[in-house]
Parts: structure tokens; C-alpha cells; sequence
């Protein structure tokens, strides 16, 4: 019997307000033995209703910094003056439980994360358009007037970086979309160089058996 496949590496990325953290909650509630969510630490403070642990490892920037020196960290960012990053252990010990580890980060982290892990599946979320994305922002009403504007220049600046990820997803009918994001990550597990143990298994096999070997 072939090993336990090693999960996939899954980073979502996307413009603040498009739906990433709703995506994955949903995709949790509906899938969650397969998925593990890395959860960050972050020096921005937490928002109503967010538990230290949870959401984010709430941290100060001094507390931040340490576990940058210490190695702990698989990436970490600047987004918007706060401090976000993707510790490290968790997300090792996941995928080596086969499970598909997600990290819902912005699009520095995303690129770090490729640079060490070329197999990782890179996924940009958007909204089906640009007012949409300032009416969930606004909606949400976690942030203040100038927070919303400064997240929306941001995204400006990251469209320009869609380019480099695997897939865009259109977080439109927030129902299809985490069915999506579930097909395309079943589907990477199939990908040929995931599966070089099943391919050297039947190469043997289809050796023996030309040879006219009775025992396969
Ligand atoms: P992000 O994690 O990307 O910043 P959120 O998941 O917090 O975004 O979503 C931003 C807001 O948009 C939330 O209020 C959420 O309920 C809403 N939202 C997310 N997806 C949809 C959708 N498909 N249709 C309508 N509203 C949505
Ligand atoms: P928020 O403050 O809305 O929770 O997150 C702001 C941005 O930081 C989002 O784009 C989110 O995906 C990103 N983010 C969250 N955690 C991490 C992380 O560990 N590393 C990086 N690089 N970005 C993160």
C-alpha cells in the first residue's frame, strides 16, 4: 500500500474584504477533516469578537520580532503597519499528517512561502468587482473610515501582483466559490509529481508482468 500522501500547501491571498476568511470558515465547517488552518501571528490588535489563539496569535511588535530572530516563522510581512506571519511548526506537522494546511495571507508572504515551497498551490480570491469590494469592507464594519481607505489603495497595489498566483477565484455566490476552492485543491493531489509512488509502484509491476512474472 502506498504512504499517506503529504498534504498541499494551499495559500490564499486576496484583497482585504474579498471573502477570504468567509471562504475558509465555510470550506472548515463543510470539509474540516482534511483541512488544517494555519493560524498567524499578527501585531495588529484584535477585533471585536477575535480570541488570542484563534483567529491570530495576538502579539506585541517586541514579542513579533523575537520570533523572527528565533526562526519561527515559515514568512512574515508588513501589511498595512502591522506585523503578520505564518509560524512554522504547525504547518510542517500538518502536511505531514497528509492534511491540506491553509494560510490566508497577502501576497509578500505568498511569494516567500512559493520561494520555499515551489509545490505550494497559490490561490487569489477577488470579488466580482472593485464596488463590491469597498460595500463588504464597509459591511463588515471592523475598520475605520481611513483603515478602509488605506486597505483599498493597498489593493490596488496587489492586483498587480494576480499574475503569479495558480488560480483566480471570483468569490461571487460565496456557495460555489468554496465548493471551487475544494475541487481545485482535490485536484492538485492528483498532479503527477504527488503521485511518484504510485507511478514507480505500477512501473515495477508493469515490468514483472512483461517478464511474464505469475505474482503480480
Ligand atoms: P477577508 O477575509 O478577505 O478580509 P471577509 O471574509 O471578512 O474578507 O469578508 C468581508 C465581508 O464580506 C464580510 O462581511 C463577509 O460576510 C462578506 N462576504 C464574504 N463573502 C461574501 C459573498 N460571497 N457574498 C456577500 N458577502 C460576502
Ligand atoms: P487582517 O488584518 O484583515 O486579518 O489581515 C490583513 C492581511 O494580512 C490579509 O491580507 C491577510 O491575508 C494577511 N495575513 C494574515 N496572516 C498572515 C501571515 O501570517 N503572513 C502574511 N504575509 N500575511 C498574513
Amino acid at each position: 500500500m502506498e504512504q499517506k500522501q503529504e498534504g498541499v500547501l494551499v495559500v490564499l491571498s486576496g484583497f482585504s474584504g474579498s471573502g477570504k476568511g468567509t471562504i475558509v470558515k465555510e470550506l472548515l465547517n463543510r470539509r474540516g477533516t482534511s483541512y488544517a488552518l494555519s493560524v498567524s501571528a499578527t501585531t495588529r490588535l484584535p477585533r471585536t469578537g477575535e480570541k488570542d489563539g484563534r483567529e491570530y496569535f495576538f502579539k506585541t511588535r517586541e514579542e513579533f520580532e523575537k520570533m523572527i530572530e528565533k526562526n519561527e516563522l515559515i514568512e512574515y510581512a508588513l501589511y498595512v503597519e502591522n506585523y503578520y506571519g505564518t509560524p512554522k511548526a504547525y504547518v510542517k506537522e500538518q502536511l505531514g499528517a497528509g492534511k491540506d494546511v491553509i494560510l490566508e495571507i497577502e501576497i509578500q508572504g505568498a511569494s516567500r512561502v512559493k520561494e520555499k515551497f515551489p509545490d505550494a498551490l497559490l490561490l487569489f480570491v477577488t470579488p466580482p468587482d472593485a464596488p463590491t469590494l469597498k460595500a463588504r469592507l464597509k459591511g463588515r464594519g471592523t475598520e475605520d473610515c481611513k483603515t478602509i481607505e488605506a486597505r483599498l489603495s493597498r489593493a490596488e497595489e496587489e492586483a498587480m501582483y494576480i499574475a503569479d498566483y495558480d488560480y483566480l477565484i471570483v468569490n461571487d455566490d460565496l456557495d460555489a466559490c468554496v465548493e471551487e476552492v475544494h475541487s481545485i485543491i482535490q485536484n492538485e493531489h492528483q498532479r503527477v509529481c504527488r503521485k511518484q509512488e504510485f507511478v514507480n509502484r505500477i512501473k515495477e509491476e508493469l515490468k514483472r508482468i512483461s517478464k511474464g512474472e505469475q505474482s503480480v
